[in-house]
């Protein structure tokens, strides 16, 4: 393996810091050659000083400068700012590998840039998929960019497929190869087996422990509502070309299967594993080779239970809401995963409750699915229409909760 050069895009997440500890035990594989940090300045600081990356991107120029300022005087980090700095590390020719790890549609220009510079991709950040769809598949088969999943559940499925279908991402013949479903699995999150009723009172800090996995915030929270398993439908309908019956989601409590292929003789190939994402990023760091990631290996004896049920989509509205939107057009997933975005943080910061979440993420839907999405500015334009509908429809919960 040649040494990778690699640029790191949400190198201060929870993806960030495992794909740092990832190549912190391979460094004859991977050299850091970039990193964003958004507003994260601590983190910035630490990370220079360890990887020396070439480049450093900060939200704007007043992080930056900060960032610049605090590095030390033998530092040859390079400091850049805003879109133009993301969009120029994702796409330096100097580059091999992009780590697509920024949360929401933040994420999506920078990894636009990426694929159109023929990189690999690994896509850790779902929503940008979610939010441009057909527009991201096509961008990517015209360019001679490569993607593999980062997501734990794509990247099982990833792993589970035949080669001739982890060569073909975005038009994968499943049929062609013999494969009847994926089955994408989920914890159902730690609200699985709560009395309905207590859903409405639940607080941010409960939403965000995770019952297996350590993740950033918003995801974690969509983790409970289980829109993470609805945009990671959408995600799968996308990365394998799957059609509506070829995909089925399972609960798994115990997040050791992290997804399945079906087979039509019957056969089932599932990838299993500790719930730590360092083993989805040294797979695709590495694919086709193998290296060391740092996971603790399954113990068997130890697993005192393995099951599996069907989803409750009156518990988990969200997730019917994603698989609807999925086969309702690019304007609805497009807007639901903006309208979601808005929601997830103002629940977040008490401004809503949990169970307003599915609610604003309905509205919103309701209002915009039918919008055609069609090219990039289409789809920004519907990204910002839903954002702002959902502030309105959150202004409207806080005014009914006052006058109560
Ligand atoms: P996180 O919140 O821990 O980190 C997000 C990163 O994005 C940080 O580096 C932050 O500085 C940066 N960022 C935030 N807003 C930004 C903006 N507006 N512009 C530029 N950068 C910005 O999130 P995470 O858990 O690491 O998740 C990152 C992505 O990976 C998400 O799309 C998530 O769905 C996906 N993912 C995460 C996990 C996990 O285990 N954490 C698993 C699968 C997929
Ligand atoms: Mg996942």
């Amino acid at each position: 393996m040649t040494i990778q050069q690699v640029t790191l895009l949400g190198a201060t997440g929870s993806i960030g810091a495992s794909t740092l500890d990832v190549i912190r035990r391979n460094p004859n594989h991977f050299n850091v050659f970039a990193v964003s940090g958004h507003h994260n300045l601590d983190k910035m600081v630490k990370i220079c000083a360890e990887f020396k990356p070439n480049y450093a991107v900060m939200a704007d120029l007043k992080t930056a400068n900060i960032l610049r300022n605090r590095l030390d005087n033998q530092s040859t980090t390079v400091v850049l700012h805003g879109i133009d700095g993301l969009e120029k590390i994702s796409s330096d020719e100097r580059v091999d590998t992009v780590m697509a790890a920024i949360v929401g549609a933040a994420g999506l220009l920078p990894t636009m840039a990426a694929i159109r510079a023929d990189k690999r991709i690994l896509l850790a950040n779902k929503e940008a998929l979610v939010m441009t769809g057909q527009l991201f598949i096509n961008t990517l088969r015209q360019s001679k960019a490569s993607l593999l999943p980062v997501d734990s559940e794509h990247n099982a499925i990833f792993q589970a497929l035949p080669l001739a279908a982890q060569q073909r991402i975005g038009y994968c013949p499943l049929e062609e190869l013999g494969i009847s479903h994926l089955l994408l699995t989920g914890s159902g999150g730690p609200f699985l087996k709560s009395p309905l009723g207590q859903l409405v009172h639940v607080t941010p800090q409960q939403a965000c422990k995770h019952p297996n996995w350590s993740m950033g915030k918003k995801i974690s929270v969509d983790s409970a509502t289980m829109m993470n398993k609805g945009l990671e439908y959408i995600e799968a309908r996308w990365l394998f070309d799957a059609k509506e019956s070829q995909i089925e989601v399972v609960i798994h409590p115990q997040s050791v299967i992290h997804s399945m292929v079906q087979y039509i003789d019957g056969s089932v190939i599932a990838q299993m594993g500790n719930p730590d994402m360092r083993t989805p990023i040294a797979y695709a760091l590495s694919y086709p080779e193998r290296i060391t990631s740092g996971v603790k290996p399954v113990s068997f004896s130890e697993l005192s239970n393995f099951s599996f049920e069907k989803p409750d989509f009156q518990r988990f509205p969200c997730l019917k809401l994603a698989i609807d939107a999925c086969y309702e057009g690019q304007g609805a997933t497009t807007s639901l995963n903006a309208a979601n975005e808005i929601a997830v943080a103002a629940f977040l910061d008490h401004q809503i409750k949990f169970t307003d979440i599915a609610i604003i993420n309905e509205l919103v839907l309701s209002s915009l699915a039918a919008n055609v999405a069609d090219c990039l500015d289409s789809i920004l334009e519907i990204d910002l229409k839903a954002r702002a509908l959902a502030h309105n429809h959150i202004k409207r919960l806080h005014n009914i909760k006052r006058s109560h």
